[in-house]
């Protein structure tokens, strides 16, 4: 086994690889800008090099810098975390070609998922349902039979899109061609490159995910799914798991399609592999390769430590288990706790003067915050995230409102309020929800 990690992340996620390591007996080298030199992460870790100024493009994401450091701190092996580099297959390959190991899959898996055509053709290969759609760029003169064999109403996508840019829903075949050349015009500028693809559009779907753990022996396995439908702006809000809209069967079901598909791609690692559900059917949207920020609510049901999982499985490590000895346990709710305006969304850095986490039974909170810790403005506003189990949904959310109401964070704003706001909603209360709910709820009022 490694003996000694470089984490290069910071904030929860580099606390949560921290505490793994610190079980397994791992040492950790902790990096950081100089924006995060009073981090918490830092202080966490065993040793710490600082990386550049605050700019991420500067630090987190300098690769020459982290690689230096794992060479003069004697580290072997790089954990990426989430966002930064973690999906950067350029970076996987320096790892490796270092001999570090990558705390991840393989840079070939990370580039076929990383582009979004190629993904769903690969998706859709291995037996994976993907929406229906043009199989690969369209040109403009091809679009109108395509989006008319589809059938209206379909969606325009940048194939390098992200975060939802270059996408647009078009109604009828009078307004393809207009707005598919919008949707270049916004790929070339978001993205330098104005190649589309078009697909049918859902209307009121629910982005359900499936997470996967596989390793280098040929076993891979699904841990079930994570119901993220709550969102806004396509970022995710609350995450729960399971979903309120599967049972046991169709768990089973979806879960045996993504861990077979997994097995034949010859994954390795964790990854999760993304679907908008409408009318009992599943449709492939993206495959993220690599842990994701609502990775705790699965571990909660299934007791598993995802992150001590990856680390062995890197390492060469056989998972040691058979999709029998996955159970799911309970229910389990996560609450991305941001410093943000709960109303505007507006970000609200500055220094936190008072800081109170809830605790007892079936609570986790994941933060790298504490009182009189000054949130740096450059980075993203997550401070904290919240997390309950249950033995079923009716407690984990009695546990969510009374956990809610315990948090106490002065000094910043939070989104904490609105989280208290969604108890009361007899929709949210129900689980009856789909991917575009938040956003008319919050145009409620
Ligand atoms: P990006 O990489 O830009 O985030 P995704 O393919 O992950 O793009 O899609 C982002 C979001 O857009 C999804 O979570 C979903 O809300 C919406 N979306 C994507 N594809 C469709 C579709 N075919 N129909 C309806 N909504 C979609």
């Amino acid at each position: 086994m490694f003996d000694k990690v470089l984490i290069a992340n910071r904030g929860e996620i580099a606390m949560r690889v921290v505490r793994a390591c610190r079980e397994m007996g791992i040492s950790t080298v902790a990096v950081h800008s100089t924006a995060d030199a009073n981090a918490m992460h830092v202080r966490m870790a065993d040793e710490s090099v600082c990386i550049g100024p605050p700019a991420a493009k500067d630090s987190y994401l300098n690769i020459p810098a982290l690689i230096a450091a794992c060479e003069i701190t004697g580290a072997n092996a790089i954990h990426p975390g989430y966002g930064f580099l973690s999906e950067n297959a350029r970076f996987a390959e320096i790892v490796t070609a270092h001999n570090l190991t990558f705390i991840g899959p393989t840079a070939e898996h990370i580039r076929i998922m990383g582009d979004k055509v190629e993904a769903k053709k690969t998706a859709k290969r291995l037996g994976i349902p993907v929406v229906p759609g043009s199989d690969g760029a369209v040109s403009d003169a091809d679009a109108p039979a395509i989006a008319e064999a589809i059938g209206y109403p379909v969606l325009i996508k940048a194939a390098s899109g992200g975060g939802g840019r270059g996408m647009k829903v078009v109604q009828g075949a009078d307004e393809l061609m207009s707005q598919l050349s919008l949707a270049r015009n916004e790929a070339k500028s978001a993205f330098g490159d104005d190649t589309v693809y078009i697909e049918k559009y859902l209307s009121t779907p629910r982005h359900i995910e499936i997470q996967v753990l596989c390793d280098m022996h040929g076993t891979a396995l699904h841990l079930g799914e994570r119901d993220c439908s709550l969102q806004r702006r396509h970022q995710k809000v609350l995450e729960e798991a399971t979903s309120p809209a599967l049972n046991a069967e169709q768990r089973e079901k979806i879960g045996a399609i993504v861990s077979d598909a997994m097995r034949k791609l010859g994954y390795i690692g964790v990854g999760t592999v993304e679907f908008l559900y409408e009318n009992g059917e599943f449709y492939f949207i993206e495959m993220n390769t690599r842990l994701q920020v609502e990775h705790p609510i699965t571990e909660m049901i299934t007791g598993l430590d995802l992150v001590r999982e990856q680390i062995r499985v890197a390492n060469g490590t056989p998972l040691g288990l058979t999709q029998a000895d996955i159970e799911f346990r309970g229910h389990a709710i996560e609450c991305r706790v941001n410093a943000e305006n709960p109303v505007t969304f507006k970000p609200s850095p500055g220094r936190i003067t008072n800081w109170h986490t809830p605790g007892g039974l079936g609570v986790r909170v994941d933060s790298a915050a504490y009182a009189g810790y000054a949130i740096p403005p450059y980075y993203d506003s997550l401070i904290g995230k919240l997390i309950v189990h249950g033995r079923n949904r009716t407690e984990a959310l009695m546990r969510l409102r009374r956990s809610l109401d315990e948090f106490i964070v002065d000094g910043v704003e939070t989104t904490i309020p609105l989280f208290q706001r969604l108890m009361n909603e007899p929709d949210f209360q129900n689980g009856d929800y789909h991917i575009h709910w938040l956003e008319e709820f919050l145009a409620r009022d």
